[in-house]
């Protein structure tokens, strides 16, 4: 399968760069291994060697797990009160999913944001801002 190589000044897709990265392949080609562990980013890409290691998700990505696992145990919660069911139901349903679904979410969270940063070009990904030789070649042109 062929590999893509953009130009500094090509655009890059968010919406496939989040697609790539919620898979955990590389947001630039879509093919390599996003992640070399459950939650550390690769330096580089193994299939066509983007650096990935300039990414800054930082907290972002447990405080949108967090968000969405909330929103559903809630509703969740909510829904089971509608019925009679013994506390120890809710403890034993609700609790675990509390820790399993963050976790199970927090990859794909993780990679969708690596893939944004990678696609605006935040950070270390402005291959401009990298090389500013790159800047010159790739600035708007002045009409006179
Ligand atoms: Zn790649």
């Amino acid at each position: 399968m062929p590999v893509q190589v953009s130009t500094p000044a090509a655009q890059r897709s968010a919406g496939r760069a989040v697609w790539n990265g919620m898979r955990l392949r590389c947001p630039h080609c879509g093919h390599g291994h996003l992640f070399r562990s459950f939650l550390k980013v690769a330096d580089t890409c193994d299939v066509c060697g983007e650096e990935l290691f300039h990414h800054r998700a930082d907290d972002f990505p447990p405080y949108i797990s967090i968000f969405i696992t909330g929103h559903i145990l809630v509703g969740a919660l909510l829904e089971l009160q509608a019925f009679e069911i013994a506390p120890w139901i809710y403890f034993a349903t609700l609790v675990p999913a509390a820790i399993v679904l963050p976790l199970a979410l927090l990859p794909s969270i993780k990679g969708g944001i690596v893939g944004l940063q990678w696609a605006t070009r935040m950070h270390g990904f402005d291959d401009a801002r990298r090389n500013p030789a790159l800047a010159l070649l790739t600035a708007p042109r002045a009409s006179a």
